[in-house]
């Protein structure tokens, strides 16, 4: 495959390091590789404070073109000032364009999925780190916000307006600001929300009965229903959010979450029963086998619930399995992360699985030996020796063990270990997992647990839950 080179050295640096050392840090990381070098893009003497720079867009171009499918730089801030101005191009510019990118210096390759697993949890932790330098700047902000009025004059749906013009909730109109948030989030549109308001004949606030679709959409949109002021600041392209301003009427987690379902049908990018649960499909049912899916509720207090079930556990068919919390789960597994560490040493345990194998042999040898019972049934049956009515009852026997053995294999399958991959890559994304559980989103936890695992099986016995077995993905 071929790759470019990029480099960039200001006026400033020019003494410091370089064109020279960049290229040939790249060009080694090109051959040791494999990959055929296309041609070398240098802007010299410019800095990074933008994108001006005539042989970054000469490259751009070509990037569109499919000229080459690697991009290799020396180090990130040659591409951009901002660590994560330069992880999102590569995230929303070369990789939707098919070509690969690489950072000699920082060891970034986003060629192999674990390489391009690694580069979304860095730009998610950068990406948090400056929420967080953000949020002690608004500190500031928020003082002298406080002193202020309120941003808009109007009064919002679900408040009433104090004397001295701040807000207080109103009862009756937040029971159905709670409502929209919790229609919304059973996977119903605006639109659909806005029809159920108005069939119900609930005023709005300047009191008509048509609901429109704006007026939902800015509910569910404003950071003021869960206490806080959007305010617009002069010179800055981003609103400033003031928290705590007002009594909220729902969480900011609950607010979050709907935020965040309505991007994601923005960008196409799911239905509303694809949701974001990490565990879904990959996690088992201990009692049955089936997978268990995930599903979420609001809460009284205005938060989300978030839980697993199993896809038997209906009406209709009762599986004994148990509905298990997103939280629960997540200790569960944490732990399971830090055990699997301890027995990764141990090269006979977990990633082994002779046990396993040996079940599923005698399994096998279990089936077999029925189906030749069978056989013998069918043939006395034909020479007369046996009744048929006996014969029916001693083969429905038989088919049933059979399908409770299939059923018994079936389980002890999803149980095989595979080690394609080598521990120590194993061993590197589960701490990797482990130590940035906490900065990931949902969908993040879900692209790195659904690479790591095909199946992880788990039971409640008196009470416990245990992870009682689970299959690493090719
Ligand atoms: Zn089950």
């Amino acid at each position: 495959m071929k790759a470019v080179i990029y480099s960039r050295i200001s006026k400033a640096e020019q003494s410091e390091f370089s064109l020279e050392a960049q290229v040939e840090s790249c060009q080694a990381w090109i051959e040791r590789e494999g990959y055929e070098l296309y041609t070398v893009y240098t802007d010299n003497g410019f800095s990074a404070k933008n994108t001006n720079r005539p042989q970054l867009q000469q490259m751009l171009a070509d990037l569109k073109q499919k000229k080459f499918g690697m991009i290799v730089i020396w180090r990130l801030d040659r591409l951009t000032r901002d660590t994560i101005d330069g992880l999102n191009m590569v995230k929303n510019e070369f990789k939707p364009n098919g070509v690969d990118f690489a950072s000699v210096n920082e060891d970034i390759d986003t060629s192999t999925p674990d390489g391009y697993m690694m580069f979304t949890i860095r730009l998610s932790i950068a990406q948090n780190e400056r929420e967080k330098i953000a949020e002690r700047v608004m500190l500031g902000m928020k003082a002298r916000a406080r002193k202020g009025l309120r941003p808009n004059a109007s009064v919002p749906y679900g408040y009433n307006l104090r004397q001295d013009l701040s807000l207080e909730v109103n009862e009756e109109e937040s029971e159905v600001v709670k409502r929209i948030y919790q229609l919304y989030l059973e996977g119903n549109g605006i639109n659909r929300i806005a029809n159920i308001l108005t069939e119900d004949m609930i005023m709005t606030k300047n009191g008509r009965v048509i609901w429109g679709d704006n007026v939902v959409l800015n509910i569910l949109t404003s950071p003021t229903y869960y206490g806080a002021n959007r305010m617009k600041v002069k010179g800055s392209e981003e609103d400033i959010i003031v928290r705590d301003m007002h009594e909220g009427i729902v969480s900011e987690s609950l607010f979050d979450e709907v935020q965040h379902i309505a991007q994601r049908k923005r960008d196409k990018k799911m239905t509303f029963s694809s949701y974001d649960f990490p565990f879904a499909t990959i996690l088992k049912c201990g009692e049955c086998g089936s997978n268990y899916y995930g599903q979420q509720r609001p809460t009284n207090r205005g938060g989300i619930s978030r839980y697993y079930r199993c896809r038997s556990n209906t009406k209709k068919k009762e599986c004994p399995g148990s509905t298990i919390s997103e939280p629960k789960l997540y200790v569960l597994f944490r732990n399971f992360l830090d055990q699997f560490e301890f027995s990764t040493n141990d090269p006979q345990t977990n990633l082994d699985g002779k046990d396993v194998t040996k079940e599923i042999k005698r399994m096998k040898k279990l089936i077999e030996d029925s189906s030749v019972k069978k056989k013998n049934y069918t043939r006395a049956m034909g020479s007369g020796k046996l009744e048929y009515e006996m014969f029916l009852e001693l083969m429905s026997e038989e088919n049933e063990k059979i399908e409770k053995w299939k059923s018994e294999l079936d389980k002890l399958d999803k149980l095989v270990p595979n080690t394609n991959r080598t521990k120590g890559d194993v061993t590197k994304l589960l701490n990797e997992l482990r130590n940035t559980w906490d900065d990931l989103t949902h969908g993040e936890r879900k692209i790195i647990v659904q690479r790591l695992f095909d199946a992880i099986v788990i039971k409640k016995e008196e009470n416990i839950w245990s992870i009682i077995g689970f299959k690493l993905a090719d």
